[in-house]
């Protein structure tokens, strides 16, 4: 039958679309927004400049190939530029990576709590996202491998992963890469890799040297501060760039971001002072949120997930409501199937202690 109106390709009515962290709290005039993990420390001022130049030149094209930004990118990792695709935030790579390698009817595997782009990126890309379930709330490299078929073209696994902030060791990712057969396409999102600090772990970079069948995804959103930007980057096998080039939309990154996306990189100092904001907030904010009673999830990334219980008043979406009165906006997390928990970007000094004191007042302490 032949309908009466177009209709998407089998998949896209299926998918939920992205609800981003909430921006404002309804007649809160100082707002915190804890929300979507952005850089309290904001971006390097060098970067803000060289964004504010690049303002003067709207009229002309970005070079297509991001070649200084790639350049910039391979003299701070010591990669081949050539083996670097940079995007429109990790999203967009995300995206381009699920179109170039799933066809109708294959499987894209992602973890249960695992980020909701790559669900997303899968049904648009007309294939069956498949969930593997997570232990503690980390993902679980014998459960990720039971559920490859003979349809499974990718495996998506973000490392540390949002929204819980737990990270597997790189034995482990090393593991699954050994276990995927070798038409597998294992894509690890590092967004996060920077504010790490674990001897066992490593983002990525030294499995996609030595493999064939791996990727890695990074981002400006996060430690760099230029979320608003949209940019990031990927780091692959030649085959893996050249097919993600030839899809990519020809200038799919800005000029301004090139500019400031360069400054940031080069700007080591700036990205230093802000691990170390985080390195030393992180800790702080577990141990006092836990000293409160609630379950934190241990976090190597610059958020926490606050489990709260489920009693009537006591709940994720009271403490919600309560945090919100008060501008101290947090991120439910229902639609990663974890309705108990908030998720809270480490902020500001300010916000840290306004959140712990106004979880205190919640809980009656
Ligand atoms: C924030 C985040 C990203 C970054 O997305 P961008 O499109 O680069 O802003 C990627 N992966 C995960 C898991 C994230 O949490």
């Amino acid at each position: 039958m032949t309908a009466n109106r177009p209709q998407p390709r089998p998949g896209v009515l299926d998918i939920e679309a992205y609800v981003p962290g909430k921006s404002s709290a309804p007649g809160v005039e100082k707002v915190f927004k804890l929300s979507s993990n952005e850089s309290p420390l904001g971006p390097s001022p060098k970067a803000i400049a060289a964004y504010q130049e690049a303002g003067k030149h709207l009229e002309d094209y970005p070079d297509g190939a991001a070649s200084d930004l790639r350049d910039a990118i391979g003299r701070v990792y010591g990669l081949d530029p050539d083996r670097i695709v940079c995007g429109a935030g990790s999203d967009d790579l995300l995206n381009l990576l699920a179109r170039a390698y799933l066809a109708d009817g294959d499987e894209a595997i992602h973890t249960t709590h695992g980020f909701l782009v790559y669900p997303i990126a899968t049904l648009g890309a007309g294939a069956k996202p498949v969930v593997a379930p997570e232990t503690q709330y980390t993902a679980d490299v014998d459960a990720i491998l039971a559920r490859v078929t003979p349809k499974t073209k990718l495996v998506f696994l973000a490392n540390p992963n949002n929204p819980t902030g737990t990270y597997i060791p790189f034995d482990e990712v090393k593991r699954l890469q050994k276990g995927l057969p070798a038409h597998v396409l294992l894509v690890v999102d590092a967004a996060y890799a920077e504010y790490v600090r674990r001897n066992d772990y490593e983002a990525g970079i030294e499995l996609v040297a030595t493999c064939d069948n791996v990727v890695m995804t990074r981002t400006f959103s996060k430690i760099h501060g230029l979320a608003g930007l949209r940019l990031g980057w990927m780091y692959g096998p030649a085959h893996v760039v050249d097919a993600i080039n030839r899809i990519r939309g020809p200038f799919n990154v800005n000029l301004p971001a090139i500019a400031a996306g360069v400054a940031a990189i080069e700007d080591s100092a700036h990205v230093q002072r802000s691990a170390d904001h985080n390195a030393k907030w992180l800790p702080w904010l577990m141990e006092e949120i836990g000293k409160l009673g609630l379950k934190v999830t241990p976090s190597v990334a610059n958020f926490v997930l606050i489990h709260f219980p489920q009693e009537k008043g006591r709940t994720a979406t009271d403490a919600n409501a309560f945090l919100m009165k008060r501008g101290l906006i947090l991120r439910q997390v229902g639609g990663y199937k974890l309705p108990n928990a908030l998720r809270m970007s480490v902020g500001s000094e300010e916000a840290n202690r306004l959140t712990v004191k106004a979880l205190a007042e919640f809980l009656g302490k």
